[in-house]
């Protein structure tokens, strides 16, 4: 029997050079992308960090001067780099990308908060693939002689009316309000599962619009019933505070989702828009610099919680699936290339970073030297003692520290990668060997990243 090969393109027409043209003008211009949304990343982060300095030697803050700084060597162009050819070992693709060596982790920081709402993404999409949604095959059900909808995905808006108040008090106000709708059985019956964010913008009176949005798993609410609930915590919150309440109502906008990983989009923003903070006043901008723990901007709670508990309990073989699922690169796409995360920026860390810096001022000789210092003192600490010329030498030395191990960690995780400035300049292998070397000597281990 003879077989007939069948060519999947006519190779007549195939113009191979062209293909490889197009392949590599397609690179060029993904990289020359990256590199403007990491060049922009660095102006704003600059931009506010100036402000912040400016607002904070008016003060005479040496506090919040250091916030400043720390800043400013995260939006630093040479705190950059660009990598091409990361290896996703889920899909076997390969993907390009951009970040920040070191990580300031402040909530001011452009940088650091896109990447943490591109983590709280990631969480959220893995959290809502893994709860299914309860009768599905029905429209409705009957219990206990009622009706009731099947549940849906719902898109939930609350909003506060205008309170001519400082950023850190607007806050407080809509955490308090969300604590005591939260608790009600109202919301507990209706939205039994939420993923939840906070966000603010500032209205042309300099005014702060804050605002929560929840994706949830709900029945079907009567919009009355959820804006009566809320309009009521809204009320009790600024009367706690001392605010009038001069609107009719706390407003609510109830959406049904259609598009999942839209939602988790529009849900996992960054905290506000990118030019909000050069509109706020100076003293409002210092406030926040002075705020040492953050409540949390993004939570999970109900049915999602008890799935994340379980997603996090499963044996080491799903959590590899995890790892990897979280390498998606369709998941976490921001329409640029991909962002590449590797620091935990939580809302409560107040910019202390991870395991890198386990050290304030020398690689220490041994791990178990890290182990043995006693509660490791906040950069914030150290400046009200010292000061802070004595606390930008020691910072100065930790980010370099934290640049190379940085470095250092991405090549062990992407052997198949190269890595480079945002100018384009390669990194220096043998530089970064040399470090693997000296670290080694001195018995301290290098994870990949
Ligand atoms: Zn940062």
């Amino acid at each position: 029997m003879t077989r007939n090969y069948v060519p999947t393109k006519k190779l007549i027409g195939l113009d191979l050079n062209s293909e490889l043209k197009a392949f590599d003008s397609a690179a060029r211009s993904k990289r020359a992308e990256a590199i403007a949304v990491a060049d922009y990343r660095s102006e704003r982060g600059e931009v506010v960090a100036a402000l912040v300095a400016a607002a904070a030697t008016a003060a005479n803050d040496e506090v919040s001067l250091g916030y400043a700084e720390r800043m400013r060597a995260c939006a630093d162009r040479q705190n950059f780099y660009y990598g091409e050819d990361f290896l996703d070992s889920s899909t076997g693709e390969l993907f390009s990308g951009f970040n920040n060596l070191f990580g300031c982790g402040l909530k001011l920081c452009q940088s650091c908060m896109a990447r943490s709402a591109a983590r709280n993404r990631r969480i959220a999409l893995r959290v809502l693939e893994h709860t299914e949604l309860l009768n599905k095959e029905h429209y409705c059900f009957i219990t206990g002689g009622y009706i009731v909808e099947q549940e849906q995905h719902r898109f939930v808006t609350l909003t506060m009316p205008k309170i001519s108040k400082s950023l850190k008090v607007s806050s407080k106000i809509q955490k308090r309000s969300w604590d005591l709708l939260r608790k009600l059985k109202f919301t507990k019956t209706y939205l039994p599962g939420i993923i939840k964010t906070a966000e603010f913008t500032v209205r042309i009176d300099r005014t702060y619009h804050n605002h929560l949005h929840l994706l949830a798993i709900s029945y079907f609410i009567p919009e009355s019933l959820i804006k009566e609930a809320w309009t009521s915590c809204v009320k009790t919150a600024f009367a706690e505070f001392g605010v009038d309440f001069e609107a009719a109502q706390a407003n609510v906008n109830l959406k049904l989702v259609y598009d999942l990983q839209g939602a988790v989009k529009e849900v996992c923003k960054y905290i506000t828009k990118s030019d909000s903070w050069e509109k706020i006043p100076a003293e409002h901008l210092l406030e926040i610099t002075r705020i040492k723990r953050w409540d949390r901007m993004f939570e999970i709670s109900g049915r999602f919680r008890q799935t994340l508990a379980k997603l996090k309990i499963q044996d080491a073989a799903a959590a590899d699936a995890l790892s990897s699922f979280l390498d998606k690169k369709s998941t976490f796409t921001d329409g640029v290339a991909r962002e590449l995360n590797y620091f935990n920026t939580d809302g409560i860390t107040d910019g202390e970073l991870s395991s890198d810096l386990g050290c304030s001022e020398e690689i220490p000789a041994k791990p178990d030297e890290i182990l043995k210092k006693p509660k490791r003192e906040s950069w914030r600490d150290i400046i009200e003692r010292d000061g802070l010329e004595k606390y930008k030498e020691i910072f100065y030395r930790q980010v370099e520290y934290a640049q190379k191990i940085r470095k250092l960690r991405l090549i062990l995780k992407f052997p198949t990668a190269s890595f480079s400035d945002l100018d384009g300049r390669p990194w220096d292998l043998a530089e970064i060997e040399q470090f693997a070397q000296q670290l080694a000597a001195r018995g301290v281990d290098v994870l990949p990243a």
